[in-house]
């Protein structure tokens, strides 16, 4: 091939690398990022100066900029340094490390933890570590990206079942045996992030029992809050001690920096430590979150005051939109979704509010079904009282303008 026709080819590859992002601007489709020029918060500040009452982190105990975490990340900023530059195995394990995995392992009610460099990671590194061809993994078809994920990565048997339909997971079960699995692993979110819905831990497990398996549940929007004590789904569904493999991560509840980590019985995270592909070849967490981190197990189990405050907040802000008539999603979970059902007005809700100092993101097709167009609210506990009825009040002024209320 001459070097002109080699140079078509590569100006054709940029061109339609073009054409895509020009697709996906038409279908409205691409996301642009908004600029936040503060701390995260219950208000961040824009950096044209709006300020605005943030309804859309996953901030959810209000950990990411607690004085005492921001202290406790300087304290190990100052002893253990800003980097390992290390994978774990090689030089980059410290004390505190361990110190994390054996605080998480004893706050979630597992033997073990193995820290990674995020939830995504963890899910990426489960599947294809501890499943083969033999086996079978039965997954609930709502599922976090990672999750989807890390079972491609394995040459375990797939099955999917409908969003939380015990009945649809019974067959599975029967179509995993019938294919003559060996192990089966049955795999849900405990808490789906569009909806707010938590999974049905109980009849899960009851079925896993009948049928054999193993249960293993990824808890990123739990951790932390759900639960009398907040240890996540797990202990809301009475099922302390009784999930086979808990993943979940840091950047949300947790302090929301950034890791993650999988929970589980010791020789399972012994053998994740030797294999798990994203454990064995990406860096260590740095010292700054795993000394964060440990401030915030502190101040979890010293006291159930920040989740008591979310339930709360959570209460108050349904409660309020009920009252002025919008249509919510039903549940208990800090995830508010506001329904709307129509994509093009979501958007109309969402710039409004925007005006009216409330910032709260549309979701519409392909992220949620079409006609079940929302705005996803998420408490805080970081929110006052205050600043949620001023944000009733926007959803009330901005809902009254565009008929939806
Ligand atoms: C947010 C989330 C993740 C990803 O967490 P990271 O630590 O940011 O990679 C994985 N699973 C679920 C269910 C999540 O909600």
């Amino acid at each position: 091939m001459s070097s002109h026709t080699n140079q078509n080819n590569q100006d054709s590859f940029y061109s339609n690398i073009k054409d895509i992002l020009e697709q996906t601007k038409m279908d409205g489709l691409f996301k642009n990022e908004r600029l936040i020029a503060t701390k995260q918060g219950a208000i961040v500040k824009l950096n044209d100066g709006t300020q605005l009452i943030n309804l859309c982190a996953n901030n959810y105990l209000g950990l990411s900029s607690h004085p005492s975490v921001i202290a406790a990340a300087h304290e190990a900023l100052d002893e253990r340094g800003f980097g390992l530059s290390s994978v774990r195995f090689i030089c980059g394990t410290q004390d505190r490390h361990k110190e994390l995995e054996a605080r998480l392992a004893k706050f979630l009610g597992t033997e073990d933890v193995i820290l990674y460099g995020s939830a995504f990671d963890a899910n990426g590194g489960l599947f294809e570590t501890i499943l083969t061809e033999q086996d079978a993994v039965i997954s609930d078809e709502l599922n976090h990206a990672s999750i989807i994920d890390g079972i491609r990565l394995s040459k375990a048997k797939r099955f999917r079942y409908k969003n939380c339909d015990m009945a649809d997971l019974e067959k599975n079960l029967q179509d995993a045996d019938a294919a003559g699995a060996r192990y089966k692993l049955v795999f849900t979110d405990g808490v789906f992030s569009m909806d707010g819905t938590i999974a049905k831990l109980g009849e899960i497990r009851a079925l896993c029992d009948k049928y054999n398996a193993l249960l293993g549940v990824d808890d990123s929007h739990a951790t932390g809050f759900v639960g009398k004590t907040g240890r996540g789904t797990h202990e809301l569904c009475n099922l302390f001690g009784k999930i086979d493999i808990i993943t979940g991560t840091l950047g949300k509840a947790l302090g929301g920096a950034s890791g993650g980590f999988t929970a589980a019985k010791k020789e399972v995270v012994e053998l994740l430590r030797q294999r798990s592909r994203p454990y064995l070849f990406s860096n260590t967490l740095a010292p700054t979150i795993v000394g964060a981190t440990l401030a915030v197990l502190d101040i979890l189990e010293g006291s159930t005051q920040l989740r008591d405050t979310l339930e709360s907040n959570a209460k108050f802000f349904r409660h309020g939109l009920t009252k002025l008539g919008f249509n919510l999603r039903p549940g208990n979970h800090p995830i508010i979704p506001v329904m709307i059902n129509d994509a093009e007005l979501s958007q109309k809700l969402s710039a409004k509010l925007l005006e009216n100092g409330v910032y709260a993101v549309g979701f519409f097709y392909p992220v949620v079904p079409k006609n079940l167009a929302r705005i996803r609210t998420q408490l805080s506990a970081a929110h006052t009282e205050e600043e949620l009825t001023k944000a009733i009040k926007a959803f009330e002024t901005a809902g009254r303008e565009l008929g939806i209320i």
